[in-house]
Order: structure tokens, then sequence, then C-alpha cells
């Protein structure tokens, strides 16, 4: 894009990215900090983006014979202390309810009063109260596999928050299942990695790489963690969704036992996986411009505005009737199955605000229709993922078939571009010196425009994976599963190693 041009978020990604992103999330109107330190207000455009997530997740739990519970948002300190790393992992950024009441002091002031036998946790992470559950609902083999979900929100105490990518209160599914051997647990927990990155691929047109974490980026408690990664405009990875293999770790906390197929009793094999409203964050990142959102149109939450032009009364009328005529049509239509929502914006505004406005919501169509249109028989369309001054000119008659088209097109198109991306900024780098040019800032002045992904050997010593990290603040994202097994030498001790990881900075 040329320099002169102006676009509609300041900065731009190129200038300063992470106030970039915030300025799409405001354009956008998508969430706001609140009075809380660290809670985030979800407004309705923000919201309809969670609910969207939601539903097509939800589906594709049920589909694979999960169903949906809820368990409370409170879990008892001793809950918590049965399994050590757990409590470990997460006891610096818990918040502890302690008392159950208010009372006026003698200078007027409320205090806190009736202190609690026991503090209550406000859930990090729901695998000890849900635990308590299914040791109750689990006696036999027959009970198994038992396949539960909870749609729920989580505190998480954070120091250092963003919008939607770390916030102390957030939303998110867990899955929280039960089954009789190691082996079923495991396809149990693959099966749900699988989901995410399909729906990652399908619905955010988000490219996620499959993987495993070291041992020092596992879950706390968990035997193996995995997850998908994907790469943000930045270069950085984030994290979208994970699943954990628990083994009889939890089980063994909670006394989740049943008895088995020769009549003894034994521990139970869990999981638990889930992702939450960062994914929002990975949408954002991964597919907005410097004029604002991008929504793949599968997960927009209005698909097309329709933006009526007129000057006068008479005009007016005439345009509005075919707005209206095009709108009932496009309604009643869908795309991927999907049923198409239109959005017909007559505000008492010009038709650029009007424009603009949906630019920064990332509509993914937008049909403009002005009285010099009417005698031709056609309209204008826009697409958001082209630039915003470029025309499509519909006749009436084929702009139904255009709008499906286009949207499945648009799907497709933005979920390559990101791919592109990921791959144009991914490596496979065998020496240590350019492992840590390609992690260093080329420009002072842009300390987050740097390297990207690199496919890296690592001996397998979190010694090395250590120093990688304090040294670059580079991690280990994860030790990819579809990756062909490959004999090297570790790029930081230059030790045998079987397998590359992919290296980089992560949010
Ligand atoms: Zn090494």
């Amino acid at each position: 894009m040329n320099k002169s041009e102006r676009t509609a978020i300041e900065p731009r990604r190129e200038e300063n990215y992470s106030e970039w992103y915030l300025q799409v999330i405001k354009a956008a109107d998508l969430a706001e900090n609140s009075e809380v330190r660290g809670c985030m207000v979800i407004k309705p455009w923000g919201f309809a983006i969670w609910e969207n997530i939601r539903i097509n997740l939800d589906r594709m739990f049920k589909e694979t014979g999960h169903q949906n519970a809820y368990f409370p948002i409170f879990i008892p300190l001793h809950f918590f202390e049965k399994e050590a790393e757990h409590i470990e992992g997460f006891a610096k950024e818990c918040a502890v309810v302690t008392h159950s009441r208010l009372e006026t002091n003698e200078q007027g002031k409320l205090e806190p009063s009736g202190e609690l036998t026991e503090p209550y946790i406000v859930r990090p992470t729901s695998e000890t109260i849900i635990g308590a559950s299914f040791a109750r609902w689990v006696n036999s083999y027959r009970d198994l596999p038992l396949l539960i979900n909870q749609w729920a929100n989580i505190v998480r105490w954070e120091m250092r928050t963003r919008l939607f990518l770390r916030t102390t209160e957030f939303l998110w599914q867990e899955g929280h299942t039960v089954h009789e051997t190691e082996e079923d647990a495991m396809i149990e927990t693959l099966r749900m990695l699988d989901i995410y990155a399909k729906f990652a691929q399908e619905y955010l047109a988000i490219p996620a790489i499959k993987g495993e974490k070291t041992e020092s980026e596992k879950f706390p408690g968990a035997v193996n963690t995995y997850c998908i990664e994907a790469m943000m405009q930045d270069k950085k990875a984030l994290q979208c969704g994970t699943s954990h293999f628990l083994g009889q770790n939890f089980a063994r906390a909670s006394n989740i036992r049943f008895q088995n197929r020769e009549g003894e009793f034994q521990y139970a094999w869990t999981t638990s996986w889930g992702v939450s409203t960062r994914l929002i964050g990975a949408l954002i990142m991964t597919h907005s411009d410097d004029n604002g959102l991008v929504l793949p149109p599968k997960i927009a939450p209005a698909h097309i505005a329709i933006i009526p032009i007129y000057r006068n009364e008479q005009e007016r009328e005439m345009v509005l009737q075919l707005a209206n005529k095009l709108n009932n049509e496009l309604r009643q239509a869908e795309f991927e199955g999907i049923p198409i929502i239109t959005e017909l914006d007559d505000r008492y505004l010009t038709s650029s605000e009007r424009n603009w406005y949906w630019i920064k919501k990332g509509i993914p169509l937008r049909i403009e229709i002005g009285p010099r249109d009417i005698p031709t028989h056609s309209v204008i369309i826009f697409r958001r993922d082209e630039n915003p001054k470029d025309k499509h000119r519909v006749m009436i008659d084929e702009v139904l078939k255009y709008c499906k088209t286009t949207l499945e097109e648009m799907q497709n198109h933005i979920f390559q571009k990101a791919k592109e991306f990921r791959e144009q900024n991914t490596v496979k780098i065998d020496n240590k010196e350019e492992f840590y040019r390609y992690f260093t800032p080329k420009n002072a002045e842009e300390p987050e425009i740097h390297g990207g992904f690199a496919h890296s050997h690592w001996c397998g010593n979190p010694l090395c994976e250590e120093k990688i990290k304090e040294e670059l603040k580079v991690t280990i994202r994860c030790i990819p599963l579809e990756a062909e097994k490959e004999e090297g030498k570790c790029i930081y001790c230059g030790q045998p190693s079987s397998q590359r990881a992919i290296f980089a900075k992560a949010y």
C-alpha cells in the first residue's frame, strides 16, 4: 500500500503492531476495558463472534458424543491441594474467596465479615471440582467413557492483560472426559485436538499447526499437552487451543475409580481440553489490515451491508424499494449451510461514513445502491478482502448468486493468505549463529518485527530450551505431530536430536 494513502487504523501494523491491535478492537467496537482491572467488557459485535464460535464448536463436540453440563465457580481449597503440580501451576494467579458477607463497621464503612472456615478458589480451570462429581458418577466400566463439556467463565489473576489475549476473567469451554484405558484417553485427547485444528481452519480461516508441548510448557498436572499454534501477522506464535492427556493423575487426586471388566477397582484415565475468547484475538491478529477488522464469512456476525444512497425524497423511495427487495432476497439465502445475515444501513450519515463503519467492523461484503444504478439494473459490490476502492458492478438478477459464491471464495481466500504468510515466514535453521540472527530485531525501532517460525533440532534437554528462552525470549511452541522424524544436531548444544521443534516468540 502507498505510504501516502490514508488508512482507517492508526498506527498501521508496520508502525506499532500492538497499538494497531487495540485500535482495530476499538474501531470495530468489539470490547473495552472495564472498571475492574484486567477484566474486559465484550460488546455486542465481539460477543456475536464468540456466539458463532460457540455454536459451531458445540455442534462439533456433540457430533463426537459429548454432552454439556455445569459445575460450581468456587473450588474448595483442599480440592486443589490434592494435585501437587496443579496447585503449583495456578497458585500465583488465584482469586480467593475468604468471606461470605459485608458488615458496616464503627466508621460507617462496609467491610468483609463472616470469614469462611475454608477459603474457596474462583475456578482457574475445573479439573478438581469436576473430578469430585466424576468420582460419584463413575462406578463401573459400563459408565465409561464419560464425555462432558462445560461453557463457563474462568478467573486467572493476570498482572499484564490485553483485550482477548490475556484477561483476568475470560470465557471458554472446558472438556473433561473419563476413560477405561490409557489408549482410549489418548485417542480422545488427539481427537479433540483434531477438532480444534479443523474448526480453526474451516471457520476461523486460521492455519494451525498441531503439536505436542515440551515438559516445561505443558499444563500443570498433565502427562502430555497437545496444542494448536498459529502465526500472527507480527510473526509471533499464538497458542489457540490445548488438549491434555492427564493419565491417572487427576483420577488419583479426585478418587475416580471404577470396577473394570475383571471385577477389580482401578483408577480411570482422564483428559481435558479447552479454547477461549483468546480465539477472537487470534482472529483479529491473523486477518485484519490497516483499515480494521477482516472476518472470515463463516464466523462473521453479519455478511452483507446494504447501503442505500439518495439525495431527495423521490430518489429515496426508488432506492429503498430496490434495497428492501435485495435485502429480503439475500436474507432467505444461505452459503455453505449458513443463513446469510444482512444489515440494511439507512442511517442519516454520508455513504462514505457508512461504508467505513462497516469496513472497520469487517463485514465481508458491502452493496451500494444509488439512483444512477437503477436504470442500469445493477449495483456496486465491495469485498472486504480487497482494496476498499475496488468495485464490482453486478447485475441485480445476479446479486444473490454473486454474494453466495463470493462469500465462499472469500472464506477460502482469507485462509490461503494466512497460510502463505506463515509459509513465507517459516524456515529450517541448522546453524546456531543463523538462529540467533533470525530472532534478533533487524532494526532497533521495530523491536517486534523479527524472524518467524524456525524449525530447528532440539536434543530434548530442558536446559537448552531454557537458555534459548533466556537469551532470545524464544520458546519451543510445539513438537509438530505431522512432521517427519529426522536425525540432526540440537541448535543450542549440538547433541544428537531425532526431530525438529518449532521455535518462535509467542503471546
Ligand atoms: Zn541441546
